[in-house]
């Protein structure tokens, strides 16, 4: 839509299909509980993006000699890391269960690393250990343990407004209330720029801000953050984060902004602005008050393990394969799909016609969400000789979710749907050292093995390869940048196979490419 001109809209307006959406926005009533409006949608009622019956674009070139590589058996290990996730909120783990996943320095972490080890084992390789990792003595973990946000009826919205949850809201870290409870007015806020809050007067509100974001939501969190903390300087005793993302989704992401803080999925943030809106228009805007319940705790001296397998080769010269086993909430996106393809060149590798002339360390990671939890400076730390000898590391990370678009219809509260794509999301590949060799194996990528890498080269790394700062060779980080992550959204339904099944075919084909090529090529 932001490609129409006015006057295109305009005419635009009148076609059927648009005249038939803003049929079906819901209309202010005068009578009813509040204004009339649609009451936000229970998070679990509809997934955050529709997945259709199309089959998604199948493999191309498919050698039937590696079956460790179909993609329907890689998206079976998804399903089974995402159980790891689901055993974490169903045995509540943390606190009520609200906020669960493959939390580093707890069982559901444990239980992947111990998964991914013993599948190093069936796979024939007999280098395999667990390796401990203690948590740095000077950090520590936020987690929430349980939280309810109510937003408290009232009869001036209209007879019968009694309270309503808001079931997305999610603290965000390091959120706490003395006594655990606080009630107070909301003022909305806009985007929370300076033009905007000079207008405001926030002192002793929640603060309502509008976060839109254009993909990954880590592209948000400088402006979201600072404009959080600029709100409570103002005075603000709290701040909401309505975050515009498809469906009513939980998203783990933003911090530091005062306390407390909460993120709002995206349709029970419509709800919220309508709200405010409806009752700015009727005069009671003061009225509009939240109570927040909020029991947190702050986690020290937790422990994790890594899973390392080694396959020897010819030479001592090491590539490392690496993907982080941690993930927040069902995580099937970041890390499901990363890990369960590592799993897959594991596999592959292990078999006596794919041996490699270097030798291969896999790195199942204890990642890098948790504090004073880093997977890969505890193996750079226990593996000296493999990290001294290493030409290469290739981080695997979020590799095979399916792309989605807003759709052409709406939600009965009038909040715009998402629709899966028939292929992946875009996939960037970042090569520290811009090595040409490196780059030009990855521009074959898309043409050779269908894999979606973006147009553009790029030098970039993720969190979890900043682990590796210390290793002086070629990182590669293989990463999409789904909006999703983090977010209670990113469910396994959403994961592509045949993604899946391209990516791992083609880092096998990279993987055995740079073995064979000379350690000037890889490191000019
Ligand atoms: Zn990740």
């Amino acid at each position: 839509m932001r490609h129409l001109t006015a006057a295109t809209l305009l005419l635009c307006l009148t076609c059927p299909a648009l005249a038939q959406d803003e049929a079906r926005r819901p209309a202010a009533r005068r009578d009813g509980p509040w204004f009339g409006l649609a009451l936000p949608a229970s998070v679990s009622s509809a997934a955050a993006v529709k997945v259709g019956p199309r089959a998604v674009r199948p493999v191309t070139g498919v050698d039937a000699s590696s079956p460790e590589f179909a993609g329907a058996a890689i998206k079976h290990d998804v399903e089974t890391i995402v159980g790891f996730a689901r055993a974490s909120a169903r045995e509540k783990e943390i606190g009520s269960g609200q906020m669960w996943g493959r939390i580093a320095g707890f069982a559901s972490s444990d239980r992947t690393v111990a998964w991914a080890v013993e599948q190093f084992r069936r796979a024939g390789i007999s280098d395999v250990k667990t390796q401990p990792i203690a948590q740095d003595g000077k950090s520590s973990l936020w987690l929430p343990l349980s939280w309810k946000v109510t937003l408290i009826g009232d009869p001036a919205f209209g007879a019968g407004s009694n309270d309503i949850v808001l079931e997305s809201a999610l603290p965000v870290g390091p959120s706490t209330i003395q006594g655990g409870t606080m009630t107070a007015p909301l003022v909305y806020v806009g985007t929370a720029s300076p033009a905007v809050l000079r207008h405001i007067d926030v002192k002793g509100r929640i603060a309502v801000q509008l976060v839109v974001p254009q993909g990954h939501m880590l592209f948000e969190r400088a402006a979201v953050d600072s404009r959080a903390e600029e709100l409570i300087k103002r005075g603000a005793v709290g701040v909401f984060n309505l975050v515009r993302l498809p469906g009513n989704e939980l998203s783990r992401d933003f911090s530091d902004c005062g306390n407390p803080c909460f993120n709002i999925g995206g349709r029970d943030g419509l709800f919220l602005e309508s709200i405010l809106d409806r009752a700015a228009q009727a005069g009671v805007h003061d009225t509009v008050r939240v109570r927040i319940d909020l029991q947190t705790q702050t986690y020290r001296n937790l422990k994790a393990n890594n899973g390392v397998a080694v396959i020897g080769g010819a030479s001592d010269e090491v590539i490392v394969l690496n993907a982080h086993v941690d993930g927040w909430f069902d995580g099937a996106g970041d890390n499901g799909d990363g890990l369960a393809v590592m799993v897959a060149l594991a596999r592959h590798f292990a078999k006596p016609q794919n041996k490699p002339q270097r030798t291969l360390a896999f790195v199942a990671s204890a990642g890098h969400h948790t504090p004073g939890i880093n997977g890969p400076r505890s193996f750079l730390a226990a593996n000296p000789e493999l990290a001294r000898k290493a030409v290469m590391l290739v981080n695997i990370e979020h590799v095979a979710q399916r792309n989605f678009s807003p759709a052409r219809t709406t939600s009965a509260d009038g909040y715009r749907g998402a629709v899966a794509d028939s292929g992946e999301a875009p996939i960037a590949v970042g090569v520290t050292n811009n090595s040409p060799f490196l780059q030009e194996l990855i521009d074959a990528g898309p043409a050779r093995f269908g894999v979606n890498f973006i147009s553009e080269r790029s030098t970039f790394q993720s969190g979890e390869t900043g682990g590796w700062a210390s290793l002086d060779v070629a990182k590669v980080s293989v990463m999409q940048a789904p909006p999703l992550y983090h977010t209670t959204g990113e469910v396994l339904d959403v994961i592509s196979a045949p993604g899946l099944e391209r990516m791992a075919r083609f880092l096998a084909w990279f993987v055995a490419s740079v073995d064979r090529a000379p350690r000037l090529r890889i490191n000019p």
